[in-house]
């Protein structure tokens, strides 16, 4: 058997450090045992993915070395590997199970729903479908899609005992059916859900290892039925360890930077960044710290992976970053300054505002420290202002943070219109706005041009000084975070 893995990311949003996690794991353990590493674009959510996340996601693996043997950019013979270019096959596969009855068509409303979870939740129970158009009359289905009346297709789930399988890295589990909801198959729009496409795929790709995050886990039930009911066997699964805070909480961008850019722009060598995930969840069979992917892949043993969740401990990660700067040759550490951000390509977008404000070329540098350097620590009284409250710029700070979260277009005048708006709805004068925000992007009151800059930096670079901003300003409580989010709420 020829082993294959995949990486299977939803190009929606930055791409994640945990994708390149488990790319990383993947390509290791397929490479390790003369398999194939292929990467899945799993774009079936149209409204939250984009085409510029899926370049990111290419430019982030290709940058950490992640790279892959068949993938949408490149093709192979198990394609297309863009799930929305795959529509066709889950509608077969989605009409199998119909036919054979391990799904059936749903016609409820979102109102029905809403008012069943709710009494379901008052009753203290685990909000589930409650098998109303199970037992619909095939002759009324009939009419009913015929009418044009939308719907969607579930999973039949049965009612009775319990779903066991084998995890390769945790043994037996085994989980309740009663816990195991009617997963939706495909939504109204045609387009199927996660979990219908990832047993296709994984099928037809003829992927043999699963390799993904233990968030998956409780899904596993429902791919076990529909491996079962299309009469597939199926692939080995090992759910990985999530990555956590310090806090042992799961790594989330508002605790920890989670954008690969982050780790790219802030000059982490890739090599040192999957060194370091290397480490997460797994040692060498020697329990030595530092090692290349290659000598990884040479030890790669899966039952060396263990299952408590790896804390993500960025200080840890800069001394080993720091480990593998210092043992670059001179002329290695001139090449990989370059390529990291003094080249032309990289200054040329601030060049010419640079240039327009330049008498001699010593005035340089400290006209762009903050754009490729760290811009200085803060403390509160860096933000004093004439009519803003420390809570006033907190709350600027905190909204920007939540506007610029979702802003899809990261570009100059999209960035301005963004905060024009919201400073607007918040009914502050644009030229108070900026104030703290200039002083939490770049240290200083003077800059460059701050939409500039922020297009520039970039939506991790620029989310990581704003949230330390915060924190300068005295942080946010959990009440005041609830609040801020009302406050933010009403505003948008
Ligand atoms: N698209 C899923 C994600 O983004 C993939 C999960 C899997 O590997 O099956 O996490």
């Amino acid at each position: 058997m020829t082993v294959r893995t995949r990486v299977a990311p939803s190009p929606t949003g930055d791409p994640h450090v945990g994708t390149a996690y488990m790319a990383l794991f993947n390509r290791v353990f397929a490479k390790s045992q003369g398999g194939r590493f292929i990467l899945r674009i799993e774009d079936t959510d149209q409204a939250r993915s984009s085409a510029a996340s899926e370049q990111a996601i290419y430019d982030a693996l290709r940058w950490a070395g992640l790279d892959w043997d068949e993938g949408p950019d490149i093709g192979g013979d198990f394609g297309p590997y863009r799930q929305s270019e795959r529509l066709e096959i889950y509608r077969r596969h989605a009409d199998r199970l119909l036919e054979s009855g391990a799904a059936f068509r749903c016609f409820c409303t979102q109102e029905r729903l809403d008012e069943v979870r709710r009494a379901q939740q008052s009753r203290r129970e685990t909000p589930r479908y409650d098998g109303h158009c199970l037992a619909l009359d095939p002759h009324e289905v009939a009419a009913r899609v015929d009418r044009g009346e939308p719907n969607v297709v579930r999973l039949r789930v049965p009612e009775e005992g319990d779903c066991r399988f084998e995890d390769g890295l945790r043994g037996e589990i085994v989980i309740p059916w009663r816990q195991v909801d009617s997963q939706v198959l495909v939504k109204s729009d045609g387009f199927p859900t996660y979990h219908l496409a990832v047993v296709v795929d994984d099928h037809l790709m003829q992927i043999s290892h699963v390799l993904r995050g233990e968030e998956w886990i409780s899904s596993f039930p429902k791919h076990q039925l529909l491996y079962h009911a299309f009469g597939w066997p199926m692939p080995a699964h090992y759910h990985l360890p999530l990555l956590r805070n310090p806090d042992t909480s799961k790594l989330s961008k508002r605790k920890n930077p989670t954008g690969l850019n982050y780790y790219r722009r802030s000059g982490y060598l890739p090599e040192a960044l999957l060194n370091y995930l290397g480490l997460m969840g797994y040692s060498m069979p020697d329990e030595r710290e530092l090692f290349t992917v290659d000598e990884m892949t040479a030890a790669f043993d899966l039952n060396r992976v263990s299952t408590g969740g790896p804390v993500f401990d960025l200080a840890k990660l800069d001394w080993m970053n720091g480990h593998y700067i210092r043992a670059l040759t001179p002329g290695q550490f001139m090449d990989r300054v370059a390529d990291w951000a003094l080249n032309r390509d990289n200054l040329s977008p601030i060049a010419p505002l640079v240039q327009t404000r330049t008498e001699r070329f010593i005035d340089i540098l400290p006209q762009v420290d903050y754009l490729l350097g760290e811009r200085a620590k803060l403390t509160a009284a860096d933000f004093e202002h004439k009519t803003l409250s420390v809570e006033d710029c907190r709350r600027i700070l905190d909204h920007a943070v939540r506007r610029l979260e979702t802003l899809d277009d990261w570009q100059r005048d999209a960035l301005y219109t963004a905060i024009k708006s919201l400073a607007d709805a918040m009914d502050i004068k644009m030229r108070d706005f900026l104030s703290p925000l200039f002083i939490a992007v770049s240290g200083r009151a003077v800059t460059l041009p701050l939409f500039d800059s922020l297009a520039y930096l970039g939506r991790d670079l620029v989310r990581s000084r704003l949230r330390s901003a915060i924190e300068a300003l005295g942080g946010v409580s959990k009440k005041e975070g609830k609040r801020l989010e009302r406050s933010y709420r009403a505003l948008v």
